[in-house]
């Protein structure tokens, strides 16, 4: 479903992000991207939704050489998660929700009806939270409204960068085991990218394991933990 060949991304300043990444991720796989911060992993997932354009090598999704796709057209097919959930202040919990639906051009009332059953989802009641602001929410709540969001319009593929990394242990594990059930049912291509190699292995089917600039390891949680 995504497929690096290859890729290289030299910044305009020379700094090299990754270079002569090659992996694939299978369709309805979840794949954790897993390092110390500054050795690529952010760079990697922006390449898939073209926030960022490699300098070398090809990135595919669906069979395609996206270096030809239609921004627009490819990230409706791709939800982004980011740490904080990255919601509108100004907005509705459910608007914000809504967002990529209308974004998608669907009618307003069937974005909400949408934009409800997903809040429903990721367990936020509507009828209690769709109305409130993000700052009225707690840390765990903004993140499950940042899921919703990304998975309103039924992207088949999903990136999720440090989705939990901003809240503490024990609310973490919750959203962590709460997204495993949710994926088990919606099946979506992930890459999901921690420095937290614990939480790589608990939600990985499969992990890379980066070193500065490259992946090292691309294997099984069970066949990384046995690594010598
Ligand atoms: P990670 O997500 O693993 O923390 P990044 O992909 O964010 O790593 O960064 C990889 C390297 O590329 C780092 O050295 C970082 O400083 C550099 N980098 C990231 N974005 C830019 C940019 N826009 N311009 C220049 N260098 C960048
Ligand atoms: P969660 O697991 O949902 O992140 P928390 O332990 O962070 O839960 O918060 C527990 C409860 O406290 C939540 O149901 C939420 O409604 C409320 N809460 C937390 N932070 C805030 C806030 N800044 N404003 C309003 N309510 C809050």
């Amino acid at each position: 479903m995504i497929r690096f060949e290859d890729v290289g991304k030299v910044y305009p300043d020379g700094t090299t992000a990754v270079d002569g990444l090659s992996f694939d991720v299978r369709e309805g796989e979840l794949v954790t991207l897993v390092g110390p911060s500054g050795c690529g992993k952010t760079t990697t997932m922006m390449m898939v939704n073209r926030l960022v354009e490699p300098t070398s090598g090809r990135v595919l999704v669906g069979g395609e050489d996206i270096a030809g796709a239609d921004p627009v057209r490819l990230r409706r097919g791709i939800g982004y998660v980011i740490q904080q959930g990255g919601l509108f202040p100004h907005r509705t919990v459910l608007d914000n929700a809504a967002t990529v639906p209308v974004l998608a051009g669907w009618k307003r009332a069937k974005a909400r009806a949408r934009a409800a059953e997903l809040l429903d989802l990721v367990g936020l009641d509507p009828g209690t939270y769709g109305h409130r602001y993000p700052a009225q929410l707690s840390g765990g709540q903004r993140q499950r409204v940042g899921v919703a969001r990304a998975l309103a319009a039924d992207p088949p593929v999903l990136l999720m960068d440090e989705p939990f990394g901003a809240v503490d242990p024990v609310v973490r594990e919750r959203l962590q085991s709460e997204f495993l059930a949710l994926q088990a049912t919606v099946r979506k291509t992930v890459l999901f990218v921690t420095h937290d190699l614990e939480e790589a292995v608990r939600m990985g089917d499969r992990i890379a394991v980066y070193g500065e600039g490259r992946v090292e390891q691309y294997d099984t949680p069970a066949a990384v933990l046995g690594a010598p």
